[in-house]
């Protein structure tokens, strides 16, 4: 059994998926607590479905890129068994997680985005550095939200320490939704001659930072 905050056809917002068609299972809970968090609504509450309910659902929804996400999905083991069946069944499979549990035992066939935690998250002790030496440079991308400058020169070094640019798919740079000047973050991200990629959270655009299913 799983249990889920909302299951939903959207566009995607994030990642280099941004603007295509997504189904999204949005799993319950975190452990993390991370201060600008966006989905504090799934730390609690949601729906038993079982695997075969979960299924059933995202195939009435008829997308062939289905994103795994939460809350922290892979906090809830019957995640990795949701994430193989996806697989199994043809999806084309996105996982957002927040680098505290490990993704070790994770389908290969399912794409990684990993959400590295920045200082000014609060959590930025939390992150699972081992999950780094599993990325595939052709599949996983690596997220780094950033509050303010100093998420942003920790985000440029751990780039350049881990030499992420060559170890991902892409390294995303996503500004905390009105923390952070985007001209002052676009300029430093130029400056920086980083093959990094700035991204802004295409849904909150289109339907407003408050509204969740969407
Ligand atoms: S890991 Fe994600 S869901 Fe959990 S507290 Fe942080 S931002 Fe929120």
């Amino acid at each position: 059994m799983l249990r889920v905050t909302e299951i939903f056809r959207s566009i995607q917002g994030e990642s280099t998926h941004a603007g295509r068609p997504c189904t999204f299972v949005r799993l319950t809970g975190c452990p993390m607590r991370c201060v600008w968090c966006d989905s504090e609504y799934t730390f609690t509450g949601g729906e038993h479905f079982s695997l075969d309910d979960v299924m059933r659902e995202v195939h009435s929804l008829g997308c062939k890129l289905v994103e795994v996400t939460g809350g922290e999905p892979l906090a809830q083991k019957a995640a990795f068994e949701l994430i193989r069946r996806l697989c199994d069944e043809g999806f084309e499979v996105l996982v957002e997680t927040g680098n505290y549990v490990s993704t070790a035992g994770l389908d290969p066939r399912a794409k990684v985005i990993l959400d590295v935690k920045c200082p000014a998250s609060g959590e930025e002790s939390r992150n699972d550095w081992s999950n780094l030496d599993r990325l595939r440079a052709d599949l996983d991308e690596v997220k780094f939200v950033v509050a303010d400058e100093g998420d942003w020169l920790y985000a440029k070094r751990i780039v350049e320490e881990q030499n992420l640019e060559t170890r991902t798919r892409a390294v995303l740079i996503s500004p905390v939704w009105g923390q952070i000047d985007l001209q002052q973050l676009a300029n430093r991200i130029a400056a920086s001659r980083l093959n990094v990629r700035m991204q802004l959270q295409l849904h909150k655009y289109i339907w407003g930072p408050e509204v969740h299913g969407v």
